[in-house]
């Protein structure tokens, strides 16, 4: 059946449209987008004072499953990406087993299939194992259904290893996604390394540990050609370094999380492990740059490092690194990007969709144009609310921003043209 969402604020970056007009969409895809639009037979959607945009992609999710199934499910991991107006998601290898083998990839897409709420895209291994040792079968994964690859949680710490993982995937069209981290300069690590760190007591990990990543990882995507995408960009160097690359015509992405750019290691001094993650929080000057970067084009993407974890519960050193982050990613953007005018609402659908799409070859996603997949996330941009930790669907709630003051939020979240999340009914499996 056909559905029209009428009188909305229609933004689609990838064909430049940001106006008030009507989407109809039937049989899955949009049919046509355009100013009072007549129709029969339609479902119809009022998004009076909403944003009509293409769903939201985030690049960078761990699902959990297979492996830690108490944490996040297939199941519950896309049910919070439908609340937080996320339509796909990437999802990274680090399950147990990794996905290094095509049965691993095919697993998941089975799973996503059958018990998804959003589409799932899997990311393969680099490494077998993820150890960082051997390549794994790069081109069988890529037929197995990857859209990426990357051995994130951990860096690949050998450049010979990274250098060919650049040059093999470049046969397959395939991105290599890198955790910029140098584990020896991090080592032991807790938070930003600083004069804050000193005062805590706990053990720093350098900014160094991740510019000196992003500074190899340039050079040998320039030596090979291949496609480079920075994963949670934390520092003012990391961005220098893309901003210079990209200069330079050299292949880099790069994506940033909302923590990175909303708080910075001072919240660190209540000892709440909900802030702690990898690369941690930085400091005031480095969220200064990451919006910077923001605006001006340098990072592509703000995707969440989704990272569920329910043994959050210990001493600071001891806790492990991640948050999740699906229900509290348009909520943060909108509110410390659009509100506060770093950028604006078509930048920020750039950034939430249509980059996404175009960076990982998620053809006929990421835009509005008739023809392509009715993935679309309808947005009250006035909202305010704060989430409490029962609010999340997500099966862990190691979140910093619980109680945190947002403005905006999805509204319905349609894909495939089929609704699956409002505000007013909830989830529609
Ligand atoms: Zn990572
Ligand atoms: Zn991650």
């Amino acid at each position: 059946m056909d559905i029209l969402i009428k009188n909305g604020r229609v933004i689609d970056p990838a064909s430049k449209l940001d106006q008030k007009a009507d989407v109809l969409i039937g049989g899955g895809i949009i049919k046509e987008v355009k100013n009072s639009l007549k129709t029969k037979a339609a479902t119809i959607i009022d998004a009076k004072g909403k944003l009509v945009v293409p769903g939201l992609i985030d690049v960078h999710t761990h699902l959990r499953e297979p492996g830690h199934e108490e944490e996040e499910t297939i199941a519950s991991g896309t049910r919070a990406a439908a609340r937080g107006g996320v339509t796909s998601v990437l999802c990274m290898p680090n399950t147990h087993p990794p996905l290094d083998n095509a049965p691993a990839v095919e697993f998941v897409l089975l799973k996503a299939q059958k018990e998804g709420l959003v589409n799932v895209f899997p990311i393969g291994c680099i490494t077998k194992n993820s150890d960082g040792a051997e390549l794994a079968e790069i081109g069988v994964l890529k037929r197995a259904g990857v859209v990426a690859i990357s051995d994130d949680g951990n860096p690949v710490m050998n450049s010979l290893v990274m250098r060919r993982a650049l040059e093999y995937t470049k046969m397959f069209n395939l991105a290599v996604i890198s955790h910029c981290e140098d584990k020896d300069l991090s080592k032991n690590g807790a938070m930003n390394e600083s004069y804050t760190s000193m005062v805590l007591g706990l053990r720093g990990i350098p900014r160094q540990s991740e510019d000196i990543m992003v500074s190899r990882d340039i050079m040998l995507a320039e030596l090979t050609g291949g496609h480079l995408h920075v994963a949670h960009v934390s520092t003012a160097g990391s961005v220098e370094l893309i901003r210079q690359a990209k200069a330079k015509k050299i292949k880099v992405t790069a994506e940033t999380c909302p923590h990175y750019f909303t708080l910075s290691e001072e919240s660190v001094t209540n000892y709440n492990t909900n802030t702690k993650m990898k690369p941690p929080l930085r400091s005031a000057e480095d969220i200064v740059a990451i919006k910077q970067g923001l605006a001006d084009g340098t990072i592509d993407c703000i995707a969440t490092d989704h990272a569920p974890h329910t043994e959050k519960n210990k001493e600071y050193d001891l806790a492990p690194f991640g948050i999740i982050g699906l229900e509290t990613l348009l909520g943060l953007v909108a509110t410390e990007l659009v509100e506060k005018k770093v950028i604006n609402w078509a930048k920020a659908i750039s950034l939430l969709s249509t980059n996404p799409a175009r960076i990982f070859g998620l053809n006929s996603r990421g835009s509005l144009k008739p023809g392509s997949v009715a993935d679309i996330t309808i947005i009250d941009p006035d909202k305010k609310y704060k989430l409490k930790a029962s609010d999340f669907l997500s099966k862990s709630k190691n979140s910093p921003f619980i109680d945190y003051p947002l403005q905006g939020l999805a509204d319905m979240t349609i894909v495939g043209g089929k609704p699956v999340w409002s505000l007013k009914d909830g989830i529609n499996p």
